[in-house]
């Protein structure tokens, strides 16, 4: 959990965004087609069933939306305050950083002047609006310094 002084820097001196998360639904009748642990997606139940959402291949309907505005430091990957380790730790779990990739240090919830834990964000069922661009959490990884309690995410441009 960040500390108190951390939330506050942020939300005075980070970049705006906003952090989009889906949750909740049920599960999508199309699905029941299919037998087995891994069920997929069917259009053709879709196209038979118009009169029921389509899922889009979430799987999912009737899900919630919470949009949350949230601030964070958007560092250079590339040029380190980061440690080598870490720097590693990185490459081993994303591979190489490409060019639009975000590295962000955060994030702050400035309506409420909390921190918001990501540690549990699903890749598929969160993303972040920075200027207008979507981007996907790629991975995260906790940050504890002495003064600097929170959390780097790799954010990565939605194709
Ligand atoms: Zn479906």
């Amino acid at each position: 959990m960040a500390n108190q002084r951390f939330v506050r820097n942020c939300a005075r001196y980070g970049a705006e965004a906003t952090l989009t998360q889906i949750t909740g639904g049920d599960d999508c009748p199309c699905r029941l087609t299919y037998d087995g642990e891994n069920p997929t997606y069917s259009k053709e139940w879709h196209d038979n069933n118009p009169s029921i959402e389509d899922c889009l291949g979430t799987l999912k309907i009737n899900r919630e939306t919470t949009e949350t505005n949230v601030k964070f430091f958007v560092t250079d990957i590339r040029l380190s305050e980061t440690t080598q380790a870490l720097q590693k730790e990185i490459k081993e779990t994303i591979g190489n950083i490409l060019r639009d990739d975000l590295a962000v240090t955060g994030t702050v919830n400035v309506d409420e002047m909390i921190f918001v834990d990501l540690s549990d964000a699903d890749e598929k069922d969160t993303y972040v609006t920075v200027n207008s661009k979507i981007y996907r959490i790629k991975a995260i990884f906790e940050l504890r310094t002495r003064d600097l309690d929170g959390q780097l995410l790799i954010l990565r441009r939605d194709q």
